[in-house]
């Protein structure tokens, strides 16, 4: 069986002993190996990127951006090879899977202003023939540790910027579903990247260990579940390093009663089932102003989920497909059993779900459950699957504030008509993303993505200028060149204009 290695140095490198299997999520079988790095492996990863930082550091930033403006093309002339990747790996049907490679080419097509965003900031004459200025100056070594939620786009959150900024980079992707990320590591070097600027280590906690306390790693991105994004920022800041870590998420869309209810409940569908919830930016918890209000959205989302198209993402017409693995599986159809127990009235079961010719695909229908309350386990925990909450409040305010009460802020959306509504909402809501009648706020590139609370460890966002300021360290010149006939005292004072 095929066992996929890592890239180091511009070369495949596969001479491990520990492995993993990667499964097909639509067919259940074992498709591939990959596997796990040793520490001997990651060390000689650190290395290459260390060898290679000289160089690439004195690169100046339009070469840097010329091979981002070729990886650009590159990344789109493989588009269907890469989504067919995803697809077999993840699960998520085609065109979820094209949408997120194109999330992804965007932060690319940001870091092509590699120049503009790395000009730094003069000031002429901030004293007598004196003159400053603050440049900003790339870090290293840095690495970035990723999810199998989006084994593409969150990759590219993190090393177009890591690289036009001057590091070099070491993903480690998902163990789960590492192929894709393989083959973007590969259309970086045919772009024309130097060897050792970018490599990517496959593997589980014994890399990440490795790369978090190696001293020669000076910062790292990560993006996964909280108790690991914790762990993360934990270890590498005691470790001297500078750490970003983006966690887990329970997203709360509010329904207000003016709002365009149909519009809702379309848009809900999408953002709740999508990528079979599998997304940290997914709705899970329907927030409904006032009965009438949740029992339309109810009855809405219960007859589109009645005829919700779930089979292989592969398939044209498919709509939503498998969950990742079995252990996943079981994982989120243990959360509907649960909320049954704890007194939710489950409205739509997906439990039910066969998809044909496919009886050992990780397969789950879309479940709706209605009048969660917050001490349940299915409201309080991120259940990353096909399941929506809806949870009945009297207004606006007890609205707010359940979301703010809740452990995570990463994005949260209201429906409403109302302007005044919405600006309240936005302005005050303690969450890090926040849409009006935009079920996924995802920023787009030349903003930065973030969430709050236990949703992000660390003070910068990913992407966008939070990334520049990341993903380098500030210094900060003033000079003076005197006339050569001007010869000054000392002075003991400390120096003033
Ligand atoms: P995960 O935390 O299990 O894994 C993420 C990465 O951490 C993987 O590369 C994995 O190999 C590594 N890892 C796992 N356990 C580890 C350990 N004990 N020590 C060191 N490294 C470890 O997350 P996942 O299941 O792959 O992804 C889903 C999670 O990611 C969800 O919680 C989702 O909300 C979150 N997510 C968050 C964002 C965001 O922007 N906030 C975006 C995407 C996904």
């Amino acid at each position: 069986m095929n066992t996929i290695g890592h890239f180091i140095n511009g070369e495949i490198v596969n001479d491990d002993q520990r492995t993993q299997p990667v499964y097909n999520p639509a067919t259940g079988e074992t498709q591939r190996q990959v596997a796990l790095a040793s520490r001997a492996t990651v060390e000689r990863a650190i290395a290459a990127a260390e060898a290679a930082f000289p160089a690439w550091r004195e690169t100046p930033p339009l070469k840097r951006a010329q091979v981002m403006f070729r990886y650009k093309q590159l990344l789109e002339q493989h588009a269907e090879e890469i989504c067919g990747l995803i697809t077999d790996e993840h699960g998520k049907v085609l065109d979820d899977a094209m949408g997120e490679l194109m999330r992804g080419i965007e932060v690319v097509e940001y870091a092509c202003g590699a120049p503009e965003l790395l000009k730094g900031e003069y000031s002429k004459s901030v004293g007598p023939a004196i003159d400053s200025w603050s440049e900003f100056q790339p870090l290293g070594v840095v690495v970035g540790i990723t999810p199998f939620n989006f084994p593409v786009m969150v990759p590219m959150w993190m090393f177009p910027m890591a690289i036009i900024c001057g590091n070099t980079f070491i993903l480690k992707p998902s163990e789960r579903d590492p192929s894709a990320a393989l083959r973007i590591a590969e259309l970086l070097q045919q772009a024309g990247l130097p060897d050792g600027v970018f490599n990517l280590v496959n593997g589980d906690k014994e890399a990440v260990d490795t790369l978090l306390n190696d001293p020669r790693v000076q910062a790292a991105s990560f993006v996964g579940s909280t108790m690991v994004a914790e762990y993360i920022y934990h270890t590498g800041t005691a470790a001297g390093k500078r750490v970003q870590a983006l966690g887990g998420a329970k997203n709360h869309a509010v329904v207000m009663p003016d709002a365009d209810l149909d519009n809702a409940v379309n848009a809900l569908m999408g953002a709740a089932y999508g990528s079979c919830g599998e997304r940290c930016m997914a709705i899970s918890v329907v927030v409904c102003v006032g009965d009438t209000v949740a029992d339309a959205v109810v009855g809405g989302l219960a007859e589109k989920l009645a005829h919700l198209k779930v089979g292989p993402g592969r398939e044209s017409g498919s709509e939503m497909g498998p969950l990742v693995t079995a252990q996943h599986l079981r994982k989120v159809r243990g959360y509907v059993d649960r909320g049954l127990d704890e007194g939710a009235e489950l409205v739509v079961d997906g439990r039910g779900q066969r998809v044909e010719g496919h009886a050992e695909g990780f397969f789950l229908g879309g479940c709706l459950f209605d009048r969660v309350t917050p001490e349940m386990s299915i409201y309080r925990d991120e259940i990353f699957g096909p399941v929506l909450c809806v949870v009945r409040v009297e207004n606006l305010q007890q609205a707010m504030t359940l979301i703010d009460n809740h452990e995570y802020g990463n994005g949260t959306c209201i429906f409403t008509r109302d302007g005044e509504a919405a600006r309240f909402f936005s302005d005050h809501i303690r969450v890090g993303m926040v849409g009006v009648n935009i079920p996924l706020p995802v920023p787009v590139a030349y903003h930065s993505f973030g969430g709050w609370k236990r949703s992000l460890f660390g003070d910068l966002h990913a992407y966008g200028p939070d990334a520049v300021r990341f993903y380098t360290r500030r210094k900060t010149i003033t000079q003076r060149w005197p006339s050569a006939s001007v010869r000054e005292g000392s002075s003991y004072a400390f120096p003033t204009l």
